[in-house]
Formats: C-alpha cells, sequence, structure tokens
C-alpha cells in the first residue's frame, strides 16, 4: 500500500473530475471558431449575473485587471490614496499601483479580513476609494464598510477574487460597493483552465466603462469612442466556466462540508484557532475558498504535515503586503504581522476525499499529542 498524500491542491484533478465533458465542450466551441466576445462568453456573463443577483458581469482578462479596470471605472486616478488591508494578495496593492494611485495598509480582523475599526483613521483627503479585500471566501461586515462609504461618500470597490457565492446578510461578495471583482484562477472556487476574471456591477455606467476598457475603447459598432486595452475574457475559458457554474453550488456545499469535518475534529486542540464554521452566524453564508487556521509552532506543524504528505501554504508567501520591497512607508501593522507568525492553509477543494480529511486531522492531532 502505498502512504496516502494530501497534495494542497490538485490542479489535474480539476480536469480528470468531469474529463469528457470538458473535451466535448471545447471541441463543440472550437469548432464553431469561437474564441473571442461570443455567445458562450456572453450566457456565461447572464448566467452569473443571475447566479449573482446583479445587474451586470463582464468578463475579463484575470482578477488583477478585473481589480484595475473597476478602480479606473471608480474614478481612482494618479496620486489618489486607495485603502486596503496588508493580508491580501500582492494584486490588490498592484492594481492600486499600476492605475497610478497608492496602497494604505489597513490591519485585519479576528477574522482575517479588513478591520474596519481601522478604516478611519486610514482615511485622508486623498482617499478615493475603499477596497476590502473578501479574503478566504468570506464576506466582511459591509454594513459597517458601506456606512464609512455613505458617510464620506468614498466608493466600495470589493476585491471579491476569493469568494464567488460567499454572501453577507443573503448579498453576494462584490455587489455592495461601485464594482467587485472575481478571478478564475485553476485554484479559485470557481477555476477556469488558465487566467480568467469578472467585474460584477449593478450601474449602467460602470458597466459600460468596462466594457470600453477592456476591448480597446470599442463600442458595439467596433468604433472607438475612448482609450481601452485588450483585457477580455477568453470565450472558450467562458465556456467551460458556464458548465462548471451550473454544479457550482454542489462545490461550495462540499467545500462547507469539509469546514464542518475539520471543525469537528480539530476545536479540542486548544493551540489552534479556527475559521468560522459554515453554521455558526446566519449574516455570513462562507464559501471556503481556504480553511485558514491559526496555531502554535507553525512551522514546525508545516513540516511535521509535509513529512506526512500533507500540503499546507502560508497564504502570500508568508509577508503581508505593506512588508514587500515596494517602496512602502514603515508603518507597522502589528495584529496583521502577528497573524503572519501563527497562520496556515490546510487542503480546502473539491476533490479532496473524506479519507484525506480525516488524514489530516489526525496527523494535526498527534502533532498536537490530543
Ligand atoms: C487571486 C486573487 C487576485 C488576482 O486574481 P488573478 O486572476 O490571479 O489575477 C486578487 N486578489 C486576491 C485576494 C486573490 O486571491
Amino acid at each position: 500500500m502505498t502512504p496516502r498524500k494530501v497534495p494542497f491542491f490538485n490542479y489535474a484533478a480539476l480536469f480528470k473530475q468531469r474529463e469528457e465533458e470538458y473535451l466535448d465542450l471545447m471541441r463543440e466551441v472550437l469548432s464553431r471558431g469561437a474564441f473571442i466576445l461570443q455567445r458562450d462568453l456572453e450566457h456565461f456573463e447572464q448566467n452569473l449575473a443571475e447566479y449573482l443577483d446583479v445587474n451586470y458581469v463582464l468578463g475579463v482578462a484575470d482578477g488583477t485587471n478585473a481589480l484595475k479596470l473597476s478602480l479606473i471605472a471608480a474614478g481612482v486616478e494618479s496620486g489618489d490614496e486607495v485603502i486596503v488591508p496588508s493580508h491580501t494578495y500582492v494584486a490588490s496593492a498592484a492594481a492600486i499601483h499600476y492605475v497610478g494611485a497608492n496602497p494604505v495598509f489597513v490591519e485585519c480582523g479576528s477574522d482575517h479580513l479588513m478591520d474596519v475599526d481601522a478604516i478611519h483613521d486610514a482615511i485622508s483627503p486623498k482617499t478615493r476609494c475603499l477596497m476590502p479585500v473578501q479574503l478566504n471566501g468570506r464576506t466582511a461586515n459591509m454594513d459597517r464598510i458601506q456606512a464609512i462609504s455613505e458617510d464620506t461618500g468614498i466608493p466600495i470597490v470589493e476585491d471579491s477574487a476569493q469568494a464567488l457565492g460567499s454572501k453577507f446578510k443573503g448579498k453576494s461578495a462584490g455587489s455592495f460597493g461601485v464594482a467587485g471583482t472575481f478571478s478564475f484562477y485553476p485554484a479559485k472556487v470557481l477555476g477556469c483552465f488558465g487566467d480568467g476574471g469578472a467585474v460584477i456591477t449593478n450601474d449602467p455606467e460602470v458597466a459600460e466603462r468596462i466594457s470600453l476598457l477592456r476591448d480597446h475603447g470599442r463600442n458595439e459598432k467596433g468604433e472607438v469612442i475612448t482609450w481601452g486595452t485588450n483585457c477580455r475574457l477568453d470565450n472558450l475559458q467562458a465556456a467551460v466556466l458556464d458548465l462548471k457554474l451550473k454544479s457550482f453550488d454542489d462545490d461550495v456545499a462540499r467545500r462547507r462540508e469539509i469546514a464542518r469535518r475539520y471543525i469537528d475534529g480539530l476545536n479540542q486542540i486548544d493551540a489552534l484557532v479556527l475559521p468560522p464554521g459554515p453554521e455558526d452566524d446566519s449574516d455570513h453564508f462562507d464559501v471556503y475558498q481556504n480553511f485558514e487556521i491559526e496555531c502554535e509552532q507553525r512551522d514546525e506543524l508545516q513540516a511535521f504535515l509535509s513529512a506526512a504528505g500533507i500540503g499546507t501554504i502560508v497564504q502570500f508567501g508568508g509577508k503581508p503586503v505593506h512588508m514587500y520591497p515596494l517602496g512602502f512607508e514603515k508603518t507597522p501593522l502589528p495584529k496583521t504581522e502577528k497573524l503572519y507568525e501563527r497562520m496556515l492553509l490546510l487542503p480546502m477543494h473539491t476533490a479532496l476525499s473524506d479519507e484525506d480529511i480525516g488524514f489530516v486531522i489526525e496527523k494535526i492531532r498527534s502533532f498536537y499529542a490530543v
């Protein structure tokens, strides 16, 4: 018997799960010569809009560009400031940088999401946008962030790359501000076979701007009426995403079930802090893009699990964005920095079996000798 291996993520399994269906679909789309801005993209956009209960979805090249175009559409310009949590992927900050603005980093709270209490102190006369990041498949308390936005007139652009299908008080992640963004990177909750992304909005003018920006500033007649760029979601990827969207609720249900199993198996270990359970708080519907725990002796635990054939990850290279060598002012964020010494992602994806999860739980329990 070969020993069990639980890789952190299994890219090949994504394809293998429904190989024949994908190949049939791709053959059909490719045979039609439907590559760019074709009906498969249109269908996916319509179906995703319906799924998320928003007016507009625009497929774009990837999640980073979704943020860039959203910031431009929200009116963020050179020299402006955008408030963003430092516990995020570098892409959130890079999008701000590449529209000429400056990220202003804030702490995260005990749920690992933007600390709402830290926003007020970060606001300056230059602040032009709030960018909450709906990390790990959970949506922040958007009532409070929207209240700040309404009081100050500063618009919200949500980086919801990790939170497709997540909700706060029944409303979809990405739908709270002027625009919200998604990534369809293969390891995301809804992943394609390459890069992909989307912008969602309820504002017809924002939708129109994104639609122009993603296709060289061209209108429906093909006339260039403004500056744009090439930032389209491939039609073939859109066709794959549209197929996967049909069973996406099952994927989310499975992720929530895995989270439940982890919590039931690990909640007696005092050395761990676990994420909220799927039924813990009726205001939140979490999709568990990641299962991010906090733990004592993190590096030792990670090495122990690795030796047992279990892949884990410390998100974002183990450093919060404000500590990257990118010329930021040295403002310490002690809560975030502390979290980065303790946090760890356990395997979380739909190709995990119950036996895999049981094995991970068993190894963690044996590390802490419980
Ligand atoms: C994945 C991700 C992005 C960027 O998405 P890409 O499609 O890889 O460009 C942005 N923000 C967060 C929080 C992400 O996890």
